[in-house]
């Protein structure tokens, strides 16, 4: 098999840039894993894609231009505070749309050039932000907007499936109403940002569009593994998407500093091998998947390498 073990990775160095102080969103996060997927020890063998940068009119199908316009001031103005959490510097602006824009390449590779999944090694992450307003960490909702971009390239049902260990409120927020995207999250419940109950299920035609799936603190990978097949593999194979997009979020891992679940390196791998086979099932292969979230800073290269090898297994 031609490309069995291989990932592409789709990235720019300037999100190295955005620059967040005293912080766990810290570029090392990035720095790490971009070398040792980079080293010749490295489980999957990666190739290197130029990450496009978004343009308004990308980012536009999801924020308004206010939003856009204030993180691309304050950066301007040499940087600050967006949220209790969330800051900017004044090269941030340039990696939130080289993130967003990341994913709008990783999208355009699944498209366009049929192989091996295409990750977007991005920060900062997206899942919390909102269409008006950054939170948590997140400036653009980089999932969100590459959804869009699938949608306005012919893919009309994007199925977003978000394993990061907190609830991703930004993206389900943005497609609350509209059932042509199906949001599926596991999450530890309760825990940051407090959203993700199992009884929001979307609203109005979006109704049933939205799949939580909270997890208790001490959840293990096979456990997570075990509701992600009960639960969300049924509801993405009725949906019959075009398209799967991935919110790729570490955090979840045993020893995270920000959460409490107990998922093994060795378990993101099944979720890679898992998330193929659903992207093989449902959708023919066309699938990306992005960073979000991820924060113990030894281990996440050996997190994030795991899953895409995982995704790689034949
Ligand atoms: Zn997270």
């Amino acid at each position: 098999m031609l490309d069995f073990g291989m990932t592409r990775v789709v990235y720019d160095r300037v999100c190295l840039e955005h620059d967040t102080g005293e912080h766990p969103e810290c570029a090392e996060r990035v720095r790490r894993a971009e070398a040792w997927l980079r080293d010749p020890a490295c489980r999957t063998e990666v190739t290197w894609h130029e990450a496009r940068r978004a343009t308004l009119a990308d980012l536009e199908r999801v924020h308004p231009a206010a939003h856009v316009e204030r993180v691309r001031s304050l950066a301007a103005d040499g940087g600050g505070r967006l949220d209790a959490d969330t800051v900017a510097s004044s090269a941030s602006f340039e990696a939130a749309t080289a993130g967003a824009g990341a994913c709008l390449t990783a999208v355009d590779l699944a498209l366009d050039e049929p192989g091996p999944l295409p990750f977007a090694l991005v920060r900062p992450p997206g899942h919390h932000a909102l269409a008006d307003r950054a939170m948590g960490f997140c400036l653009f909702n980089n999932v969100a907007v590459a959804a869009r971009h699938a949608q306005s390239r012919g893919r009309e049902k994007i199925a977003i499936v978000d394993f990061d260990v907190h609830h991703g409120n930004g993206t389900e927020a943005i497609f609350y109403d509209d059932p042509s995207v199906l949001f599926v999250s596991s999450h530890q419940h309760p825990l940051y940002p407090g959203t993700g109950a199992a009884e929001d299920r979307g609203r109005g035609a979006g109704e049933g569009f939205t799949l939580n799936i909270p997890l208790e603190a001490g959840t293990t990978g096979p456990e997570l593994l075990e509701a992600l097949e009960r639960e969300a593999a049924p509801a993405i194979e009725r949906f019959a998407p075009d398209m799967l997009l991935v919110s790729a979020g570490f955090d979840a891992y045993r020893h995270d500093p920000l959460a409490q679940l107990a998922v093994d390196v060795d378990d993101f791998a099944l979720i890679g091998t898992r998330l193929a086979e659903w992207a093989r099932a449902f959708t023919s292969g066309l699938w990306m998947a992005t960073l979000e979230g991820g924060y113990h800073l030894d281990d996440l290269p050996r997190c994030i390498e795991a899953f895409l090898a995982g995704s790689a297994a034949p």
